[in-house]
């Protein structure tokens, strides 16, 4: 199996420790033919990337492709869901992007702080309210497809905030939108991305790198898709060698 582009990689405009460019040149280094910058959407309280700074990084990743004609190079973006009507903080510059992943993370903005925070937190460590947020979430995530055109992928499903994968993967398998098994978080689990791809959904293997040596980099993706049983076909991003 050959992975032939890494879709999700962070760079120093989120909390990545490289540069476009150098997470550019690792891929090519690596042999993929295609690379994806995707920093964290604006409602993220640290790393958030800003309207001035998306325009700069568009400019950046335009003018480096003038520079290395070997390689695709896109900009994208890893949204978050901020609200429980499956509203992103992306929505002003969508057309901005090349590709957009969209995923549910700690430390953003959320509208329904209490439910979020403290009913997935206690769901997650405590299994408390976890069939509760297992249904919530998936809903917000239902809300979210059905409010957007263009979503490309949901990153790392099942990190942190539970999801009905069986539920969620019908419906994104009706959309073409792929489900992420993220090889930094270890998510989608085997069990779900097996779930995933029975009901027709397709599988983005990605690096969710935040240092350039780690661009391309998918061991454990390899072993849950192994465990999991993934044919090649069923990944958008992988070939036969
Ligand atoms: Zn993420
Ligand atoms: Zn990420």
């Amino acid at each position: 199996m050959r992975l032939t582009g890494d879709f999700h990689t962070h760079t120093i405009y989120s909390h990545g420790k490289n540069t476009i460019e150098e997470n550019v040149v690792s891929a090519m280094q690596k042999g993929l033919s295609s690379i994806c910058i995707t920093d964290h959407g604006g409602g993220h309280l640290f790393y958030g990337v800003k309207e001035k700074e998306l325009r700069k990084m568009r400019d950046e990743i335009n003018l480096l492709r003038e520079k290395y004609k070997d390689i695709n190079i896109y900009f994208g973006i890893e949204a978050n869901i901020i609200s429980v009507d499956g509203t992103i903080d992306a929505d002003k510059w969508l057309n901005m992007f090349d590709y957009l992943l969209v995923g549910m993370h700690y430390l953003i903005r959320f509208d329904k702080f209490m439910y979020y925070y403290f009913m997935n937190f206690f769901a997650r460590y405590m299994g408390l309210f976890k069939n509760y947020c297992r249904k919530r979430n998936t809903e917000i995530f239902i809300r979210c497809i059905n409010k957007y055109d263009n979503i490309f992928a949901f990153t790392h499903p099942g990190e942190r905030f539970f999801v009905d994968i069986d539920k969620l993967s019908k419906a994104c398998a009706k959309k073409n939108i792929a489900l992420e098994i993220n090889n930094r978080h270890g998510y989608m689990t085997a069990q779900d991305a097996k779930i995933a791809v029975n009901n027709g959904a397709k599988i983005l293997v990605s690096s969710d790198a935040h240092k350039s040596s780690e661009v391309g980099n998918i061991e454990k993706c390899l072993n849950i898709l192994k465990d999991a049983d993934i044919k090649t076909f069923q990944i958008i991003n992988i070939e036969e060698d």
